[in-house]
């Protein structure tokens, strides 16, 4: 029921996973909502992040499959030399994406949702201001308002984007034209999916790395056996340590590589076409969170486990942050999670994240996961809460269907208590890793011990068996 001061009980600002789940749980538990979204229905995740690059890299796999000769010949099979077209490849992605983001639209419809099309801002306590696409302006108040703006690609000083030649995943996405060597700016997840997908289609792909070491993201002992497959079988070229510096966009595009730590220039690269996958920025600015004290980090809105936004260490009544603006494990699920957790709250529902049992996961051929802590995480928990931290390695060539499909390569790698045995982390590398992980997150989020995991019995043949092959060593190492 809406109280009669308010317009709405709830308004959301931002239509992405975490504006779309806060929305319609809110709806479908009786409240009267609004959602304020100034570009495309369903946000990063829809319309320019998982759903097209997942698409993408479904056609890419199937090319690179029927593509290695090798592999096939393993079977006995012998395939013709295989073709693609990329225009329809890139239909694929764009007609997924319009298909899931009317279907989004069409289910906060159905739940009562009124959806304005518009630009939101904060304009003081339970105020919000929209500009509509029409230009008018008004003033609507509610009970609660939940920011759920997203993010942006970031895109460091000296590189210039022009959307053709020099682009961020925003126009990746699109696939309009394949070009013959592409530099890959990040080997964070989006750099790598990236990579996947062009090398996959013929692409001749340079990475450039600041940090140290390629893949700086993922679990050391990952890297090494992923990057052998993923990158060093594969015609990239990576280069770790060293910073595109400055961006020109053209034709041919000038890319000036720099020494990341001096700063001082190596070379300059000519390339047909650079993708920058330097990690994303809030979209905050614009909010006028000035308006109500919120003081933001980096552009990262504060919020704590229940998704108030903090203000002087303090909530803040009937404000409300969820999804990559809050800059907690920005992926879609947690936004989606954080969104529903938002709503609980305002319900009077108590309701806490646990940040530990949400997984993450890299799209490749094979692909990478990963949840709980990493080794280093886990080390520094063991040493502050005086147990002793216990590591098994679990591997896919020792797995029947792995060795079926004659894609043996893979590892897991599991970190978990030996006094209790509990789950801390795990990261996976290899087919379908993406998939075996929830079963670990599922266990952390529990909280349960190797003992009890060990004891669960798994289809046969399956992948899945590595993870009960890791429980199982695991549980042999608990003092009893
Ligand atoms: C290439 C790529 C691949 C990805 N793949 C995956 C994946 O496989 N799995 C995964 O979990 N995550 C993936 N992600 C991350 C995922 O897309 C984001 O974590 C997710 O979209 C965040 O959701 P959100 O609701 O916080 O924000 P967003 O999806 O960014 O949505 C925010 C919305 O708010 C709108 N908005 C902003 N400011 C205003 C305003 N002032 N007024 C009104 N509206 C506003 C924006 O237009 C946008 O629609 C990927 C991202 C990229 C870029």
């Amino acid at each position: 029921m809406s109280e009669a001061t308010f317009d709405f009980d709830l308004i959301v600002i931002g239509a992405g996973y975490g504006g779309f789940d806060a929305a319609k749980h809110a709806a479908q538990s009786g409240l009267n909502v609004a959602i304020i979204e100034s570009r495309e229905m369903g946000g990063t995740c829809v319309n320019r992040g998982c759903v097209p690059s997942k698409a993408l890299l479904a056609a890419s796999g199937k090319v690179r499959e029927l593509a290695d000769l090798n592999h096939l010949s393993g079977f006995g099979i012998h395939a013709a030399p295989v073709r693609f077209e990329r225009q329809k490849i890139a239909d694929h992605a764009n007609k997924l994406v319009q298909n899931i983001r009317s279907n989004l639209t069409k289910t906060l419809e159905r739940a009562g949702v009124t959806i304005i099309l518009g630009e939101g801002r904060i304009e003081g306590p339970q105020k919000v201001g929209v500009r509509e696409l029409n230009g008018v302006d008004r003033l609507l108040s509610a009970k609660d308002v939940v920011i759920a703006t997203g993010s942006d690609p970031f895109v460091p000083p000296g590189i210039e984007i022009d959307g053709r030649t020099v682009f961020t995943s925003d126009q990746a996405v699109s696939l309009e034209w394949l070009p013959r060597w592409i530099a890959i700016i990040g080997s964070g997840y989006i750099g790598l999916e990236f990579a996947d997908v062009y090398t996959a289609l013929g692409c001749e792909v340079t990475v450039i790395e600041a940090l140290d070491k390629i893949m700086p993201t993922f679990d050391p002992d990952i890297t090494k056996i992923a990057s052998r497959k993923l990158i060093e079988s594969r015609d990239i070229e990576a280069r770790s340590a060293v910073l595109a510096s400055k961006i020109v966009p053209g034709s041919p595009v000038l890319i000036e590589i720099s020494d990341s730590k001096s700063r001082e220039f190596i070379e300059e690269l000519q390339v047909d076409a650079v993708l920058v996958a330097t990690g994303r920025t809030p979209s905050s600015k614009g909010l006028n969170l000035e308006s109500v004290g919120v003081e933001t980090n980096r552009g990262f809105i504060p919020i704590d486990e229940t998704m108030r936004v903090i203000v002087n260490g303090k909530p803040l009544p009937h404000l409300w942050a969820v999804g990559d603006v809050t800059g907690k494990l920005m992926l879609a699920h947690t936004a989606a999670a954080q969104g529903t957790i938002a709503v609980e709250n305002i319900l009077g529902n108590f309701h806490q994240i646990d940040y530990r049992s949400i997984p993450a996961a890299t799209f490749t051929h094979p692909e990478i996961s990963s949840v709980g802590l990493s080794e280093e995480e886990a080390k520094g928990l063991a040493a502050s809460e005086k147990f002793e931290l216990g590591i098994v390695r679990s591997y896919f060539k020792a797995n029947s269907k792995a060795l079926a499909e004659l894609e043996s390569d893979g590892l897991m790698k599991l970190l978990f208590r030996k006094d209790t045995g509990e789950v801390l982390g795990a990261h996976i590398y290899g087919l379908h890793a993406a998939d075996l992980i929830q079963e670990v997150a599922n266990a952390i989020a529990r909280r349960q011990n190797v003992i009890d995991l060990a004891k669960e019995v798994h289809t046969h043949p399956t992948l899945s068996e590595v993870v009960e092959m890791a429980y199982k060593q695991a549980s042999i190492q608990i003092k009893k």
